[in-house]
């Protein structure tokens, strides 16, 4: 067992802190303000390489492993603020150009993937609806043969870049009658007729990150557009949500490093009573905590991310992490607000802002309860 990082994955890792650092948080309170990145913003995300970290790199991506890319997002997300840009960039990367990278033909890989990597475009997943949320392949959204192509129509929600994407990837069932065994992806252009997004959802948290419902109506795609075979869809999203819920979770322990990092100094200045509050057995106590539960967050995360790059697909071992993680930034945000005191429900200050982020991360990918659901089967109970 060796735990040590390789010569390369170290210097990608500085460097990703090193430039997330310095060339993104310039413009951050004007992004929050605004509530959206900017174009700007996402082409320094493909100009480092972070949107197409994992894609093989005859189509210009870095041709990172599963861990090496969870290396490069954890720092990326440590030196840049706008945890939003971080997650809007990963759900780019793994639940929209992994499954075209795994999944399209070729044509449609060298025609749309150097733009999606170098961040002329990009690209939404949209699967969820009002009635398929955790019981996500009750999918009601059909894409039904007529000619050389299919006609979409239905109604995605909650769908993240909706609002400034360029080309979803979308599951819709072709075979209605067949269960999740009847779904298939497609991938649609944003200019696409029928196609049309609704206005920004207002989130609390990950701010910058632009989420929308998209409707289809009657929306023609030729049968070019499809990933894969019919019925392929659930296995498709299956694999993207392995990549998602380990490579893209590695962004909040990042989060939660400069969270500590800034937590360490908080209470290494503030004095009450005469002496810092680092010098208080219980203040001291719950920062060893906040390190605890982000070491043993990480180690799942590292081990979940080297069983994928070894090929096998253990969905426990995903689950764990994805929940340890998720569980972990949202207690470590609430214990950072807890040491800073009143400071830390003022919104200026940012410190709560790192909660607000972490909560949806028990929500997307899938609920805390479904994950401990998958675990419990696992287990065979
Ligand atoms: C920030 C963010 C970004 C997102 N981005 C995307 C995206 O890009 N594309 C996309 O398609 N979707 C996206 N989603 C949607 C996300 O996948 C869904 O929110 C998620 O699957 C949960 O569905 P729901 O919100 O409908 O909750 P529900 O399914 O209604 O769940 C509500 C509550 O009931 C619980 N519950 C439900 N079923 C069970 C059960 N069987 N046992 C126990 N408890 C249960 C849940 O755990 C949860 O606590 C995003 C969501 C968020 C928050």
């Amino acid at each position: 067992m060796d735990f040590d990082r390789t010569g390369d994955q170290r210097l990608l890792a500085e460097n990703a802190l090193e430039f997330a650092r310095t060339r993104l948080n310039g413009s951050f309170p004007q992004r929050l303000a605004e509530r959206r990145f900017g174009r700007e913003e996402w082409g320094l995300c493909g100009e480092f390489g972070l949107l197409g970290a994992s894609v093989p790199q005859e189509y210009g991506g870095l041709g990172l492993d599963a861990l090496s890319t969870a290396l490069a997002v954890e720092q990326f997300a440590r030196g840049c603020r706008d945890t939003g840009l971080v997650f809007s960039a990963c759900a780019h990367l793994l639940a929209c150009v992994m499954p075209l990278v795994e999944h399209a033909d070729e044509d449609t890989r060298r025609r749309v993937l150097p733009g999606l990597v170098e961040g002329r475009t990009i690209g939404a997943n949209a699967i969820t609806e009002a009635e398929a949320g955790s019981d996500v392949y009750a999918l009601s959204t059909t894409a039904i043969r007529d000619g050389q192509g299919y006609v979409l129509s239905g109604v995605k929600t909650f769908v993240t870049n909706a609002p400034v994407a360029d080309l979803f990837l979308v599951y819709a069932k072709t075979d209605p009658a067949d269960g999740y065994l009847g779904i298939s992806a497609f991938l649609v252009d944003r200019e696409t007729p029928g196609l049309s997004v609704g206005e920004p959802l207002i989130n609390g948290g990950l701010v910058t990150s632009p989420v929308a419902s998209v409707q289809f109506n009657d929306c023609r795609v030729a049968e070019s557009a499809r990933l894969g075979a019919e019925g392929d869809g659930r296995l498709i999203f299956n694999a993207s949500m392995r990549w998602e819920r380990t490579c893209l979770f590695a962004a909040y322990l990042g989060v939660m490093d400069r969270q500590l990092e800034e937590v360490i100094h908080h209470v290494r200045e503030r004095r009450q009573f005469r002496k810092p509050l680092a010098r208080q057995q219980s203040v001291a106590h719950r920062v060893a905590d906040m390190k605890m539960r982000l070491e043993g967050a990480r180690l799942l995360l590292y081990r979940s991310c080297w069983i994928l790059d070894k090929g096998f697909h253990s969905d426990l071992d995903v689950s764990l992490a994805k929940l340890a993680v998720s569980e972990a930034a949202i207690q470590s945000g609430l214990d950072a607000i807890h040491l800073h005191g009143a400071m830390g429900v003022i919104e200026d200050s940012g410190v709560d802002r790192l909660l607000r982020d972490a909560i949806p991360s028990a929500i997307f990918s899938a609920t805390s309860e479904i994950h401990r659901d998958l675990i419990a089967r696992r287990l065979g109970l």
